[in-house]
């Protein structure tokens, strides 16, 4: 498989060739094309398979079409911790060099006023943790009826963080119409449950 046979649009495959990649790595080859379809993607992978771009890579695609509103974020991750929220912006900038999009990272131990203008010129991509979401959502400054794509990465490490009660009440603000994609490096029950709940139909690609 190559990068040109996934079905990524130009700027993306251009922004791919600049990054030096000539070959994409088992969980893009499996991820990518079902995620440009618009399928659910459970996605057991760990840090340093090339899982990141598994996902930044078809939300660029996707979010080509239409543009984002106040307020209302077209696309949502989560991650667990501030430093791997930062790593995906940075996948974001890299990849996204030729699109005009706006990515709001929502991270604690950052000033609300500047993240709020951010969101306030409308997020196409909104990187969160989930104690600093919520605050905002409960602020009154940031509404999930607007997500369409949600990404769930690390589910295994938020387990571990005590985060589930957090995400669970993140998910229900979203609409059920939305298209999931939930990464865990492993799957034990709890997080097979969480995957059972939030995913449809979802594509399971292990590597
Ligand atoms: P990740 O698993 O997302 O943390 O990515 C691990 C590393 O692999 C990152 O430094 C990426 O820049 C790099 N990487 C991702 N996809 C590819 C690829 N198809 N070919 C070569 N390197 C890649």
């Amino acid at each position: 498989t190559t990068f040109q046979d996934l079905g990524l649009s130009p700027k993306v495959l251009s922004a791919v060739t600049d990054a030096g990649y000539s070959t994409p790595t088992p969980i893009q080859a499996g991820a990518i094309p079902h995620a440009l379809k618009h399928r659910d993607i459970l996605g057991i992978a760990q840090t340093g398979t090339g899982k990141t771009a598994s996902f930044v890579l078809p939300m660029l695609t996707l979010l080509e079409k239409g543009r984002a509103r106040a307020r209302m974020p077209r696309t949502l991750i989560l991650e667990p911790t501030r430093e791997l929220a930062a790593q995906v912006a940075e996948n974001f900038e890299k990849y996204g060099k030729n699109h005009k999009l706006n990515v709001a990272l929502l991270i604690g131990g950052v000033s609300f006023d500047d993240q709020n203008r951010k969101l306030e010129r409308g997020a196409d991509v909104l990187i969160a943790t989930p104690g600093r979401l919520l605050d905002h959502c409960e602020r009154g400054k940031l509404l999930m009826t607007g997500v369409d794509i949600l990404v769930i990465d690390e589910a295994d490490r938020m387990l571990d963080m005590g985060f589930i009660p957090d995400i669970e009440r993140i998910v229900k603000m979203i609409p059920f119409t939305r298209q999931t994609l939930f990464f865990s490096a492993t799957m034990p029950p709890e997080i097979q449950k969480l995957a059972d709940a939030f995913l449809q139909n979802p594509e399971r690609i292990e590597v």
